[in-house]
């Protein structure tokens, strides 16, 4: 009898994951949350963070009660959409079993119109923008702010003080930590931290981490940098898998192997932000020209 059950427990499980496709549209991911909300109810909320240029409304789910606000933020880049499957199925792993004394915000998708159109690019009265090239930095930006979805969550993080966050992107693969931008002088007073978090990021995954200026490359105006040098956010970038364009079974690799990494950086990250947090290095403006605008 017992293994009757288990049998037909795997099965429902296998069919449950089958269940599971990869969202053509923001109409899909509106809809997963929606679900996820009427699932679990009494650890999730769904919350507007604003209307996006575009006029769609930026939804975010907030998992979990605790006086601790972390945060994951994906697709700043609408191509990217393995890293807006990984986004959910985290939420999903966090509505089932929230983390304790942590409330987590997750947006499955900051860039709305770039989402629908799988284009890196958001689009905002007749021309476009690389979000994540939106921010103000150190040594400089695209932006600042010609979006209304990174001024938008510019200020949520500030509102709700977020202490530490994780950003999604395709594709590398690695999991990197700040600086990122354009410089020679990419330490911080907190090496070893960021190095314990990248690790705990990445036992299942065994990507690559490291600084993200040294691994990825020089990119001035990012979300992640900003969240660090404005206000000492643990900000860690994942760059998922081996495509843009990961078919369904290597989106739920991606799932499998990250979902336990994002949880345990989580968990053990500084439960208050850094203190020290400003730039104390030397721009390089030649190192600009090593931005590919492709991760
Ligand atoms: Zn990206």
């Amino acid at each position: 009898m017992k293994k009757i059950i288990a049998l037909s427990l795997a099965l429902f499980l296998s069919h449950v994951a089958a269940q599971a496709a990869i969202a053509k549209s923001y109409t899909d991911v509106k809809k997963f949350l929606v679900n996820l909300n009427a699932t679990y109810p009494n650890t999730t909320k769904l919350m507007d963070l604003a209307l996006s240029d575009s006029g769609d409304t930026i939804k975010i789910v907030a998992i979990g009660n605790g006086p601790i606000h972390n945060m994951v933020v994906s697709t700043h880049h609408g191509n990217e959409y393995g890293s807006t499957e990984v986004a959910m199925a985290f939420a999903e792993s966090l509505a089932k079993a929230p983390i304790e004394g942590q409330t987590v915000y997750v947006i499955p998708v900051l860039n709305i119109s770039g989402y629908n159109a799988r284009n890196r690019y958001e689009s905002f009265a007749g021309d476009s923008q690389d979000p994540n090239r939106d921010y103000p930095g150190p040594c400089g930006t695209d932006g600042p702010f010609k979006l209304k979805s990174t001024h938008a969550l510019a200020n949520f993080i500030d509102q709700q003080n977020i202490v530490a966050s994780a950003t999604l992107h395709t594709y590398y693969p690695a999991v990197v930590y700040p600086w990122g931008i354009s410089s020679h002088d990419l330490t911080t007073p907190y090496q070893s931290t960021f190095e314990q978090l990248v690790k705990d990021a990445t036992v299942e995954s065994k990507y690559q981490t490291g600084n993200s200026t040294e691994v990825i490359y020089a990119a001035d105006g990012t979300y992640e940098d900003y969240a660090f040098w404005k206000h000492g956010i643990w900000s860690i970038l994942f760059e998922l898998g081996f495509t843009h364009t990961p078919s369904q079974s290597e989106v739920d690799t991606m799932v499998t192997v990250n979902v336990p990494g994002l949880r345990r950086l989580l968990q053990n990250a500084p439960t208050a932000r850094a203190a020290d947090h400003d730039f104390h290095g030397k721009c390089d403006g030649r190192m600009r020209s090593h931005d590919r605008h492709d991760e």
